[in-house]
């Protein structure tokens, strides 16, 4: 046999026996309360707390921040351009909310469609067996999925909902103030809480959501469809039934704003924030560097993805709720790194 060959195979071996030990112990229970006798030890707080400064604090609240800041002038320009050629505040908010997702899905997703397709930087890619490679089928289905989403779904769903929900709910697009410009750029300490707001918002919502959607009745006819991607994909973050896509991802993403109202602009770099972190933690690459990416919580959402057993959201809400058994059995983050990478 070849010798690469022969070493994928024992690896896959590997990861087999520690999957299966786990497993075996306990599998009692729905697949919405995964737990295993005896429990499996935690990370620390301390663990646990220097990645989510690293993660929540830093590579997200203070990033987006600062981001708001250096796009203020970008953001005052376009409202009076849109103003100067008579588009109302509702055409304005529906093309940039899709200029921003489909400029990140594009952007963020097409560089690891090229890794994949052209088997670039494979030694930062988790380990797939063959049998969890997207096919051919699944993969045309996706781009269809897509094509009709980000051209016809989104600007009609922000379109509709703009007068209902974000009229109301963002600073800026009421009457009183018809040109944007009397609602002031946030400061930086006001846009990272904004920001922190929303993510903690957002995390809890998908959390509870995700975990109901692996009760067996409700994976069995909304969510096993997120789940045929059994090795995930960036480009494939967003394929889920529509009810799901609704209960499960944009609800939570917008459930922080009908507490507090958020500026536009902090708004649009939410969005950008929360599309760029799902692709990547569907993508199944390490970053390979400490300053730049978000590994431990791209190897969180892999296991879930590859193992089906656990790991529901963000790694410290798993932590607080003790979803994360089945990871911790294989030794978390640093066991499946280890496990998954070539
Ligand atoms: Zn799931
Ligand atoms: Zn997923």
């Amino acid at each position: 046999m070849h010798g690469d060959a022969m070493a994928e195979n024992n690896q896959e071996d590997q990861v087999n026996a520690a999957i299966n030990t786990a497993i075996l112990v306990d599998r009692n229970g729905t697949g919405s309360s995964p737990r295993i006798r005896p429990r499996p030890q935690y990370p620390s707080f301390a663990t646990i707390g220097c990645h989510f400064l690293d993660i929540y604090l830093i590579k997200q609240c203070l990033l987006g921040a600062l981001l708001v800041q250096w796009l203020a002038p970008w953001y005052r320009s376009s409202r009076s351009f849109a103003r100067e050629n008579d588009v109302d505040d509702r055409w304005y908010f529906t093309a940039v909310l899709c200029l921003v997702h489909t400029g990140l899905y594009l952007g963020v997703n097409l560089p690891y469609f090229v890794r994949d397709t052209y088997q670039v930087h494979q030694s930062l890619k988790l380990f797939r067996k063959p049998s969890m490679q997207a096919s051919r089928n699944q993969l045309s289905k996706l781009a269809l999925d897509q094509v009709i989403g980000q051209l016809i779904v989104s600007p009609i769903s922000a379109y509709v909902a703009f007068p209902i929900l974000f009229q109301p709910l963002l600073l800026g697009f009421d009457s009183s103030d018809s040109d944007g410009t009397a609602t002031g750029i946030p400061s930086v300490a006001g846009s990272f809480l904004q920001l922190l707001f929303c993510l903690l918002a957002n995390d809890t919502l998908f959390y509870v959501m995700h975990r109901l959607l692996h009760s067996k009745w409700l994976y069995k006819s909304i969510h096993k469809q997120h789940h045929e991607f059994v090795g995930a994909v960036s480009y494939a973050a967003e394929y889920a039934h529509p009810l799901e896509g609704l209960l499960a991802n944009q609800l939570p993403t917008v459930s922080g704003l009908f507490v507090w109202r958020m500026h536009p602009l902090c708004f649009f770099i939410w969005i950008g924030l929360r599309l760029q972190e799902t692709y990547e933690t569907h993508s199944g690459y390490r970053s390979g560097s400490i300053v730049f990416g978000k590994d431990y919580q791209v190897a969180h959402h892999d296991f879930h993805h590859s193992y089906n057993q656990g790991n529901f959201g963000a790694f410290y809400l798993d932590w607080m709720f003790g979803t994360m058994d089945h990871y911790q059995a294989m030794s978390g983050y640093e066991g499946y790194l280890k496990l998954k990478s070539s």
